[in-house]
């Protein structure tokens, strides 16, 4: 008898339905320790772990792993799609209109979607996105100090 132990990357991929790939792999395991990455930070730590790899294959790849559910897009409007591993809970996002920091906000009923619509025209509604906006602490301190 063996125990159980978590799946490998390579395993989780082979599970959706992937091909696996180094990149693949370094992507995914940079997506998931990194919150909540743009295409380019990406990009660069798994160069970091794998060497060169163009940023066409860096959109291809999220472009796999987020249809296949395993990265989650997020896209404040404004600013550039982000990519983070923690998917399945239907949280939300903090976002700040200064820097453009963003953080997770746990959904309050956990599942989508989380709001009811007042009307909903007859759709069947699958899912609610919900993103906060203001300012995130180091921009609010940064702007207490600026001010007079
Ligand atoms: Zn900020
Ligand atoms: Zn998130």
């Amino acid at each position: 008898m063996t125990a159980a132990r978590p799946p490998t990357t390579a395993e989780e991929l082979r599970g959706a339905g992937l091909r696996v790939t180094a990149a693949r792999v370094a992507l995914l395991e940079t997506v998931r320790a990194g919150g909540h990455l743009g295409v380019e930070a990406i990009a660069s730590q798994v160069r970091d772990r794998i060497g060169h790899v163009s940023l066409q294959a860096v959109y291809e790849a999220l472009h796999a792993l987020t249809a296949a559910g395993l990265v989650r897009r997020v896209e404040p409007a404004g600013s550039p799609a982000r990519f983070e591993g923690r998917v399945g809970d239907n949280h939300h996002h903090v976002v700040c209109r200064s820097c453009g920091a963003v953080a997770d906000v746990d959904c309050a009923a956990g599942e989508a979607p989380c709001l009811t619509a007042s009307d909903d025209h007859g759709f069947v509604i699958d899912e609610a996105e919900v993103i906060y906006w203001g300012t995130c602490p180091a921009c609010t301190t940064a702007h207490r100090s600026a001010a007079p």
